[in-house]
């Protein structure tokens, strides 16, 4: 979640030097509910034994659930440019080079938490303020415009601009969005079950006798069908990867998708 100061803007909490002012002329504070990465690797480990911290998790803590997403960067917009961009950045931050040429480009699980320590360092180093374990709980607004987020601690920011970029599992987040008069629009969305392969039964149905062929990677499917009006279709497969536990609340089971850089 970032909250912006313009740069022409004078006083408040978000106020920096001039050597802060980013590329869109804005000084910006990050607040994140969760923690850095490496702290938030252990509660990720103590996860894996069925303990859920409610705010660091596969989903909550630095960079989101992309830190520990698969990195699996497929897409089907048509602007190649701004897709470019993107790789270009990832690979400036530690990604291997590879994703730009590649037509599935793959980061993997273990190399992206690196990744975007990198681009936090690169953020600090211009000014950007992080502030972890900072969960933004309201919104002040008044005569139309925002003036202050205020935190679950109780300390209230003063801001000219928010950027709201909590994904879509900070539940409470558009409970109290709503609340403070904030325009929601609803978006259509999938549901969806995973499935865990064994890769073997994969690689054979795939490669046949090919199958296990050390210069072969792990092999990929997609599969789609539409019928009674609605369409199903395979999304996320993870060559190579497991299935880990995503959820963010203490009675809730999600599970989605990951593998390493290598997907062995
Ligand atoms: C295991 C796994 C594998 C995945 N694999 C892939 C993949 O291969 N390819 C792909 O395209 N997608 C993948 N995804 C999905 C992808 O990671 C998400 O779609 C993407 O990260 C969403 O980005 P976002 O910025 O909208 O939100 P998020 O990444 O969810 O980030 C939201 C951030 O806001 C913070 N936050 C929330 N509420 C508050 C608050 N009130 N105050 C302060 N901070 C708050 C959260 O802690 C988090 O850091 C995967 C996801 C998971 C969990």
């Amino acid at each position: 979640m970032e909250s912006v100061r313009p740069s022409h803007s004078s006083g408040g909490t978000f106020r920096c030097s001039q050597s802060c002012r980013l590329k869109a002329g804005v000084a910006a504070t990050v607040l994140e509910r969760g923690k850095p990465v490496q702290p938030r690797r252990r509660d990720l480990a103590s996860l894996q034994r069925g303990l859920l911290s409610p705010s660091s998790n596969y989903c909550f803590g630095e960079g989101g659930a992309g830190t520990y997403s698969d990195g699996k960067l497929y897409t089907r917009t048509k602007d190649r440019q701004a897709v470019a961009d993107v790789l270009a950045d990832l690979v400036r931050f530690g990604a291997p080079q590879e994703i730009e040429v590649d037509a599935r480009p793959h980061v993997g699980s273990n190399r992206l938490p690196r990744v975007l320590t990198a681009l936090r360092a690169h953020l600090e180093a211009a000014g950007v303020e992080y502030r972890f374990e900072t969960e933004m709980a309201a919104v002040t607004l008044s005569g139309g415009k925002v003036r202050a987020v205020r935190t679950r601690a109780g300390e209230e920011l003063p801001a000219d601009a928010v950027v709201l970029a909590v994904g879509h599992s900070a539940r409470d987040a558009y409970d109290w969005a709503a609340g403070a008069g904030v325009a929601i629009m609803r978006k259509d969305l999938a549901v969806g079950v995973r499935i865990e392969h064994p890769q073997p039964v994969i690689d054979a149905l795939q490669y046949g006798r090919a199958a296990g062929d050390a210069r072969l990677p792990p092999a990929f499917y997609e599969l789609a069908a539409v019928g009674c009006g609605r369409g199903v279709y395979s999304f996320c497969m993870c060559p190579g990867g497991w299935v880990v536990p995503a959820a963010t609340e203490p009675e809730g089971v999600v599970v989605n998708g990951m593998s390493l850089s290598k997907r062995d």
